[in-house]
């Protein structure tokens, strides 16, 4: 029997193919690059590793059920570790929150900032959960096929007031622009403004509450090796360096892959975990329906970018949390300029990763693995030439982190990369070099993204940042279950 096939190996085709093999049906996962993991791909280098994208793992019940319905026990596989704070909050003022799930010693940090802030935080938090409870667990992983479905989750949406922005909810419940800035920075994390993306987004807070922020021990890339093996020990069949150039048709049925190594694999069914434009456009173009969709896939809003530099030390900075987030001076102004602006800011604000705090084999004993962001225009909004303008970013961001975060960098410095919006483009296909898909406001939400089964190529399925329901690990691993669920009934 031929296998079904699953295009890319990030964290959406992975658990899909999980999901399917586990079902019984054979499965063959194609990877353009030289490992698995997509976004979460893995840079070694001298002693040190660094994880490429994610790195804040929440919802572990999601993943660990990728384990169970194989049988198996996820602790066999992957061990995720506890992080603590969740995230450590800074100011330029010098003002500082840790976040995390301890109630009082939250309530508390929230005091300094403002008392009137505690009752408000209180009330926010219950909103978080409602949304949470509506949009993650009861929406989450159903697929949005008909604007039938759309209609049903209306009134719950009208009820939670889905048109207000992330950034507009919580400064409903809370007053203090900190505090403001702490509650509502989220939505960031999956490519979503706060100012424009539905309040929805805020239930990302009452998930980490819920489950807290883990990290695997070796990494992220030992949670995507976990996979893999878990695949493989399934019967599944994953090949690297396997890049999908077309997707061949028989009228509105897909028959077979071509790859760019001149190879034709029959088929009954494809999902596809690459960008999505491209999926339409590039491997599907010659066909009626992928040159439509892609055409208005091009039309959609498309979520920012990201400027990622990954630096080793021959020092571990113990001072920092596991992960910071460095509020540069602008906060609603910087982030129109990076979601609306044609030119790059001079200024930023920063996501530091330090994974040593928590498994320190991630670098020679003594040393230290970084890797810090910053959130940039898609190529679309800003035609930026990246190599130029990429190391005189990273000599900003090093200057900025050693006067500010960790004196001394760069005399400790032993190796960096980077990864600009051009990265994304070439190497990961990405429409405009976006990091998060299509823009996850309201009107790219839920049934008005692309579907995860598509209305007319019957056995051409998505599943990743793309669809629904959106870009994160518990995002596209939600995606899979939601496209394993229609697969599993059509091919059945
Ligand atoms: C720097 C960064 C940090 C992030 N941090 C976090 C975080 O802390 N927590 C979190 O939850 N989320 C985070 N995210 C978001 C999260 O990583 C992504 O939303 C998610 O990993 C995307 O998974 P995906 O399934 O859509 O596939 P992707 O990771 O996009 O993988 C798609 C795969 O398809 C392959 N492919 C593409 N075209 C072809 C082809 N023609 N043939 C064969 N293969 C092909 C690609 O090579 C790639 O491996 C982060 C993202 C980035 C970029």
């Amino acid at each position: 029997m031929n296998r079904t096939i699953v295009i890319g190996a990030g964290f959406g085709g992975l658990a899909l193919a999980i999901r399917l093999q586990a079902a019984g049906i054979p499965t063959l996962l194609l990877e353009a690059r030289d490992k698995p993991g997509g976004r979460a791909y893995v840079y070694q280098e001298q002693g040190f590793t660094f994880d490429a994208g994610p790195t804040v793992i929440t919802d572990p019940t999601a993943i660990e059920e990728l384990f169970t319905l194989a049988g198996k026990r996820m602790a066999d596989y992957v061990e995720l570790l506890p992080v603590k704070p969740f995230y450590r909050l800074c100011w330029e003022s010098g003002r500082v929150l840790n976040y995390d799930n301890d109630q009082p010693q939250l309530e508390a940090q929230i005091k300094q900032f403002n008392p009137r802030d505690v009752a408000g935080y209180q009330r926010f938090l219950d909103y978080s959960r409602a949304v949470f409870k509506e949009g993650y667990l009861k929406l989450g992983t159903v697929p949005f096929l008909s604007f039938r479905d759309m209609l049903r989750a209306g009134p719950q949406l009208a009820r939670l007031q889905a048109w207000r922005s992330v950034y507009s909810m919580v400064s409903k419940f809370i007053e203090e622009e900190h505090l403001r800035q702490a509650f509502s920075f989220h939505s960031l994390l999956v490519g979503g403004n706060p100012f424009s993306t539905s309040s929805i987004y805020t239930l990302i807070h009452a998930l980490e509450r819920e489950w807290g922020v883990w990290f695997p021990r070796g990494g992220t890339g030992a949670l995507v090796q976990g996979m893999v093996k878990l695949f493989e020990d399934l019967g599944g069949k994953i090949e690297l360096n396997a890049s999908v150039a077309r997707l061949e048709t028989t009228g509105d049925r897909i028959s077979a892959v071509h790859l760019t190594d001149g190879r034709h694999i029959d088929t009954p069914a494809v999902a596809s975990n690459a960008d999505v434009v491209h999926t339409y456009d590039k491997l599907l173009g010659h066909h009626p329906r992928g040159a439509a969709q892609g055409a208005s896939l091009k039309r959609k809003r498309m979520s920012n970018s990201l400027f990622v530099l990954y630096f080793g030390l021959n020092h571990h900075h113990s001072q920092l949390a596991h992960h910071t987030v460095c509020f540069g001076a602008r906060y609603k102004a910087l982030i129109d300029d990076i979601f609306n602006s044609n030119v790059l800011a001079d200024d930023f604000s920063l996501y530091l990763h330090s994974p040593c705090v928590t498994d320190p084999s991630l670098a020679p004993p003594g040393c230290g693995s970084y890797y810090v962001l910053a959130p940039v225009p898609h190529l679309g909004t800003a035609d930026i030439d990246w190599d130029r303008e990429g190391p005189r970013l990273r000599d900003r961001i090093f200057d900025y982190l050693e006067a500010r975060y960790m004196p001394g960098l760069r005399s400790q410095l032993v190796t960096h990369r980077m990864f600009t919006p051009f990265d994304f483009r070439d190497e990961l296909g990405a429409h405009h070099g976006s990091a998060f898909s299509i823009e996850p406001i309201l009107r790219q939400s839920a049934w008005f993204r692309p579907h995860n089964r598509d209305a007319q190529i019957r056995n051409l399925y998505l599943v990743g940042a793309g669809t629904h329901p959106g870009a994160g690990i518990p995002g596209v691993i939600g995606s899979a279950k939601a496209t394993a669920g229609l697969m599993l009934e059509d091919l059945a």
